[in-house]
């Protein structure tokens, strides 16, 4: 155990039963008005809370949320009202706004699929600016369509029933909204507690050392569209049984832009995050409405204009939100991952034979432009080997490790990989044949715990999904990657800051963390670029000692390295580049005494 708890930190059960105490004795002591409140609060946040995943954990910005209830509502108002002439066959589909809820939701899984397909490609301010568009069509269509009630909407949807029990009373819809929430909240934080939660959460370390961890992140963006419009649907269910009655108006853009202040406000990256700024946007709505117009003398939504200024404060003082002020007011004790000891080891991958060619780059070239960063480059790593790739700044040796790996593709020339070409793969796909990396410029997700960090390593070796996660099936399995991860993180000598934050760490310390990382990959190829710069010398000789450890049970390992101590005394072989180019390729002592090393590296003057 490290780092010292605060005696009078709140446990997170502690807080979140009291909460479902609170809010399951509403209805005895709130007057209506709050019930009606607190029941668009409740809809707001199942929206919010599809942004957090989408926006606050995976760096996807979208707007158009606010479509996908309306594509809820809508359905439901259709299916229930008779509105849309089915075929006989599918008349059963209308007798129940249960089944309603299964085809809204599976209709706007299949609408969002494709619009992700369209839209998530699209890099920086341009996929905003997609959700925009597409959130400004539906909302459109549904004005437009005339079997839909055109502007003037659908009236006469029926109450929904549940266990034979009409939900007709707004205490009653209280009570299936907020079961909605909490059972939205829980599910979403279990997923973003998984294997596939640290591959979303990856997103954010970049998706270059997501696709190295063998992540597809492609997959990982869509799943949370996917999950956030699915969430957005159910609200606009529950929305249109509560109203009993749907229009346009509540879908469109204005709309979809106060969900994304409503996740921004309470926090974008924090699950209960969503519940808080859902209450604050929609109270202070309430209020400023009331309040604004009389002060200024004249109707308008001014209260837009003191959401935005909010919102600047806000992120100014907190980048997470409200609810990263709140709980610096009350401190919550952070629920630390429990490691298994006896957690069954994880299967691992027979290492080749020592001495087999594992890894082979053959006449790789990459121009950059008119620049060559690697020209002609070829080099053999071998099963049981630490092989240094060395040379002045900037000589290539960086972008050499992005072609080896997967993570940039060369002009010409090929790589293979225990006896595959794997020219032009995908990273994920040469981390799957056993290659595994760390990078110069250390990709690690600082807020995360170095344990977790590490476990992002041990993707490809889980199997379990999205769903498994969500209602946390996947515990054994979740269980052994975590264990296995923590014992990567001890073979490196960092357990004593299994649960710190990995930013937390010294920079060196940072890159040790990488290395356990790619070993949690259990590869049998290691590429470590720079992993000495920043240690001290204690450090650097267990790290050493570490990769002697790792070459004597048969692992290849390539390293970028520019301390010549540390490189002459470990490594079997010397690559030299200059220029992008091989100067010289030999034993360590034969590669000190070449003239063409010393000229590289003194520019002559020997
Ligand atoms: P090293 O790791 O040996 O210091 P790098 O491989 O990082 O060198 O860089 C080699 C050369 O290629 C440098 O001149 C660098 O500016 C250039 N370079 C690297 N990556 C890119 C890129 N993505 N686009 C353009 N130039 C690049
Ligand atoms: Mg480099």
């Amino acid at each position: 155990m490290s780092g010292g708890e605060k005696k009078s930190a709140v446990s997170p059960t502690v807080l979140l039963v009291a909460f479902v105490l609170l809010l399951a004795s509403g209805p005895l002591w709130l007057p209506p008005f709050y019930i009606t409140l607190l029941n668009y609060i409740g809809l707001s946040s199942l929206v919010a809370m599809g942004l957090v995943l989408l926006t606050g954990v995976g760096g996807l910005t979208s707007f158009g949320q606010a479509a996908f209830v309306g594509l809820g509502a809508y359905t439901t108002a259709a299916l229930s009202t008779g509105t849309v002439a089915l075929p006989e066959g599918l008349l059963w589909l209308t007798h129940s706004p249960w089944l309603a809820l299964a085809v809204g939701l599976l209709f706007t899984g299949a609408v969002a699929w494709v619009l992700g397909a369209l839209t998530l490609k699209l890099s920086g301010h341009y996929l905003p600016l997609g959700t925009i568009a597409w959130g400004i069509s539906i909302y459109f269509m549904f004005g437009t369509l005339e079997s839909l009630g055109g502007q003037t909407g659908m009236a006469g949807i029926p109450v929904v029933s549940v266990f034979g029990i009409e939900l007709a009373r707004a205490e009653q819809m209280y009570a299936l909204i907020w079961a909605f929430v909490l059972v939205g909240a829980l599910t979403t934080q279990n997923l973003l507690d998984s294997r596939e939660g640290r591959a979303i959460r990856a997103l954010k370390g970049g998706v270059v050392m997501a696709e190295a961890m063998g992540v597809n992140t492609a997959r990982s963006r869509m799943v949370i569209f996917v999950l956030a419009a699915l969430q957005a649907c159910a609200a606009g269910w529950l929305y249109a049984h509560l109203q009993r009655f749907v229009n346009p108006s509540p879908f469109g853009l204005h709309m979809g832009i106060e969900y994304l202040f409503m996740a921004v406000v309470g926090g974008a990256s924090q699950v209960w995050g969503a519940l808080v700024g859902a209450g604050l946007i929609t109270v202070l709505k309430q209020w400023l409405q009331d309040l604004l117009p009389a002060l200024v003398g004249r109707a308008g939504n001014y209260e837009v204009i003191v959401f935005g200024a909010l919102l600047i404060l806000i992120l100014q003082h907190s980048n997470d939100g409200f609810w990263g002020l709140l709980s610096r007011l009350v401190p919550v004790r952070a629920r630390r991952k429990t490691v298994s000891v006896d957690a069954e080891p994880l299967p691992r991958q027979a290492m080749p034979p020592q001495g087999e060619p594992v890894l082979e780059a053959r006449e790789v070239t990459r121009r950059f432009g008119g620049l060559v960063a690697n020209d002609a480059m070829s080099l053999t790593l071998h099963a049981g080997e630490i092989l240094a790739l060395i040379g002045p700044n900037g000589a290539g040796k960086s972008t050499m490790f992005n072609q080896l790996s997967g993570v940039d593709t060369p002009t010409a020339g090929e790589v293979w990989l225990r006896g595959r070409n794997v020219t032009g793969m995908e990273s994920r796909d040469v981390a799957r044949l056993g290659l595994s990396r760390t990078f110069q410029h250390v990709r690690l997700l600082p807020r995360m715990s170095v344990l977790e960090n590490v476990a992002i390593g041990a993707h490809l070796r889980g199997h379990r999904g999205v769903f498994p996660a969500a209602w946390r099936l996947d515990r054994t399995e979740e269980s052994r990657l975590l264990a296995e991860a923590a014992r990567q993180v001890e073979r490196v000598g960092l357990g004593p800051w299994l649960h710190e934050p990995a930013g937390s760490l010294a920079l060196g310390q940072q890159r040790i963390v990488e290395i356990a990382r790619a070993l949690a990959a259990d590869p049998c190829v290691l590429l470590l670029d720079e992993p000495a710069a920043g240690l001290r010398h204690l450090e650097k000789e267990a790290l050493a000692a570490l990769l002697r450890k790792l070459r004597g049970e048969g692992m290849a390992v390539l390293l970028v390295e520019h301390d010549m101590d540390f490189v002459m005394g470990l490594v079997d072989r010397v690559v030299v580049m200059d220029f992008g180019r091989k100067i010289a390729d030999g034993l360590p002592e034969q590669v000190q005494a070449n003239p063409a090393v010393l000229e590289a590296y003194l520019g002559g003057v020997a």
